[in-house]
């Protein structure tokens, strides 16, 4: 299906002349304030991957008979840029959300691309609005990729056009604090053989009811529970992770395996390398059910727990409510008003030091 691949030596840049003001940092809320230009790559066919180009930021013009606004025919990627203190700007692994919007992408049927010609204009894009990376420790620039099936046709077959765009968020530091959870076993985000592997925009307008249903009772984000075992799967849109001394009494950090209901998280594969790296306990990728979670924690076993994704890094969990019964779950035994468990604040800190430059890393690539 794939005609010919982008050519990121084609790119043309047209510069806005509007450039707006750099919003105040303190004004930044998650993904409202957007840069000057945004990258488009148009795929068709007939004629394969068209030239990249960097135009100022506005909206698109698309017809409404398009797959993606029928079918849902969307993948898209979130992933960020620091500036060191240096000055200079580094994207975090950014060839992990090349492969990942590429799986996705092609689950639904759109096109393969080069993933190191999407990078290289991705760090073009993001050079051209450097103005845009936020210079404070804690602050990024969201990046968001979206790829989207432009066909006009209802015909479900699939979408012979496709649009691959790119814009950019400059975004502050996630404040952390624990966040308190809502069991949910009645509703499921993913399922075996379902996409819930996949970052489409199909998987998470579903997840929004229940997600605000939660949020109308007063907790942050659901515990997603699958299965008659109640598999613990993630936490909101965070991949989930469990310290405990396990019933062999191992001392063991476990995070649900990539099963095909788990979204394989840039943040979870970082933080089981480090952990493994560390190799002061048993890292694990196995399933763990809420039943096992409650035992240890009746059985006083279970050290911490948190979930891990872009926005946050770790957020550690306060509670979980299950079938109306509030689960404590330990955050810091030594101070009750810890915003993190020693273990995901340890986490926390080392991720940091590599995302902006403080520690070297190959996981830092310079824009
Ligand atoms: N799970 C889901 C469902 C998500 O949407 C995300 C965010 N992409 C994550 C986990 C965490 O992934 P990452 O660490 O790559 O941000």
């Amino acid at each position: 299906m794939a005609n010919g691949t982008i050519d990121a030596s084609k790119l043309t840049t047209t510069l806005t002349t509007t450039p707006k003001t750099i919003p105040a940092l303190d004004k930044l809320s998650f993904g409202k304030n957007f840069t000057d230009h945004m990258l488009l790559i148009r795929y068709n066919e007939e004629t394969g991957w068209q030239a990249p180009e960097i135009k100022p930021y506005g909206p698109l013009e698309i017809d409404p008979a398009a797959f993606v606004l029928n079918y849902s025919v969307e993948a898209f990627e979130g992933m960020k840029a620091f500036r060191s203190a240096d000055g200079t700007i580094n994207l975090f692994r950014p060839e992990k959300n090349m492969q990942r919007l590429s799986t996705s992408s092609q689950r639904i049927m759109l096109p393969e691309f080069d993933h190191e010609q999407l990078l290289q204009c991705i760090k073009e894009l993001v050079k051209v609005d450097e103005r845009f990376v936020p210079n404070e420790y804690g602050y990024s620039l969201y990046i968001r990729p979206n790829f989207i099936g432009t066909e006009p046709n209802l015909n479900l077959q699939y979408s012979r056009e496709a649009l691959l765009y790119v814009y950019l968020s400059p975004v502050g530091p996630y404040f952390p604090r624990t966040v308190r959870l809502l069991a949910n076993s009645k509703e499921a985000r993913a399922w075996p053989g379902g996409v819930g592997n996949y970052k489409l925009g199909g998987n998470y307008a579903p997840a929004m009811r229940p997600a605000m249903e939660a949020v109308k009772e007063g907790f942050d984000q659901i515990l997603w529970l699958l299965g008659d075992d109640l598999y613990i799967t993630e936490v909101g849109t965070m991949n989930f992770f469990i310290f405990w001394d396990n019933e062999d009494g191992d001392r063991e950090l476990v995070t649900a395996p990539l099963d095909g209901v788990i979204l394989p998280g840039v943040t979870r594969d970082s933080l089981l390398e480090l952990a493994r790296k560390w190799g002061e306990f048993k890292v694990s990728e196995r399933r763990v059910t809420m039943p096992e979670m409650i035992k240890a924690l009746e059985e006083g076993r279970l050290v911490e727990a948190f979930g891990a994704g872009t926005a946050c890094v770790v957020c550690s969990i306060e509670d979980v409510s299950y079938e109306g019964k509030v689960y404590k779950i330990p955050v810091d035994p030594n101070n009750p008003k810890a915003v993190f468990g020693p273990l995901a604040k340890r986490l926390h800190a080392e991720l940091l030091d590599i995302q902006y430059g403080r520690v070297a890393s190959p996981w830092l690539v310079p824009v």
